[in-house]
């Protein structure tokens, strides 16, 4: 989920209840190994429809610029059309969700208003495209679904050329210093069972510190055969689509089985019941980061 800027929630809430009644013509677009099926919730300007099926199958690309495929088969994608307030740094997809309640579906919410260019500017979309590589996990880890999504949005948007290598390494680092500040007092576990709404910036960022020292520690002991694009994509030819709730244990030890090198459970044991936060310096100036996690890509593979 996209952290959401309180003073919207209300409108945009409003604005939920409708959609679903008013579900306009289904589009569909492919992304390697996947068929997305867009609706749009509402009446969109023909050519501004094609522009945001055209966005959905860049950030479908993107997405499987991690191990080569979408993660999830046949996904539904709701685009809920919203009339953004005139601010030039509102995002102009001010909230996003995955549910899986049968067909796993992303909801947008799009200011159709905004030029197409902002879209794919924006990191909205792939933050929660990039849950889709992860089963549900129990809301007790909620850290390790946010924080996987919240490092796949940084990784992803470099990969795609939108961030240029060194902006996604500052984005990171301005989130693990958001996350340092936020309830240093607890443990990621913990601000979990505390809730969104009192530490967001620590259940976000922990996980994506948790999840950048993992991928370059696979990366190190495998010699660069293994990462975390690796493993997720193991975990996918095994276990996605999952069913039901996946504790952050059992998830953790299922990356290590599939794993030469276990890093999740460790990774675990150090971090997820010590409070604190990761400590990040090294990893962000590795150079493994800047010149693999974060190189360009020019295909899905
Ligand atoms: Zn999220």
């Amino acid at each position: 989920m996209r952290p959401f800027p309180l003073t919207l929630f209300g409108s945009l809430f409003l604005l939920a209840s409708a959609p679903a009644l008013s579900a306009a013509a289904e589009m569909q677009v492919d992304a390697p190994g996947a068929v997305l099926s867009i609706e749009f919730a509402g009446e969109v300007d023909a050519a501004v429809s094609q522009h945001i099926v055209n966005w959905i199958a860049h950030v479908a690309d993107q997405v499987s610029m991690t191990y080569g495929r979408f993660p999830i088969a046949a996904p539904r994608v709701m685009i809920i059309p919203t009339k953004g307030k005139p601010r030039s740094n509102a995002s102009p997809v001010p909230f996003g969700r995955v549910t899986r309640r049968g067909v796993a579906t992303v909801e947008l919410y799009v200011d159709v208003d905004r030029p197409i260019e902002d879209l794919y500017a924006d990191w909205t979309a792939t933050h929660e495209f990039s849950h889709l590589l992860l089963p549900r996990i129990s809301w007790r880890q909620k850290w390790i679904s946010e924080g996987f999504a919240s490092y796949y949005q940084n990784v992803l948007m470099a990969r795609a050329g939108q961030y240029t290598p060194e902006r996604a390494i500052r984005m990171l680092r301005e989130g693990f210093e958001r996350g340092r500040h936020s309830r240093p007092e607890w443990s990621p576990n913990q601000a979990a069972e505390e809730g969104v709404r009192r530490a967001r910036y620590k259940i976000y960022w922990s996980g994506a510190a948790i999840a950048l020292l993992a991928d370059l520690r696979l990366r190190e002991l495998s010699g660069g055969d293994e990462s975390l694009d690796t493993v997720l994509g193991r975990f996918q030819q095994c276990c996605l689509p999952a069913e039901g709730y996946w504790t952050g244990t059992q998830f953790f030890r299922k990356l290590d089985s599939l794993a030469d090198n276990p890093v999740f459970m460790p990774l675990y044991q150090q971090y997820a019941n010590t409070a604190g936060f990761p400590a990040t310096d090294v990893a962000l100036s590795d150079p493994v980061l800047r010149d693999e996690i974060l190189r360009v890509r020019t295909s899905t593979h």
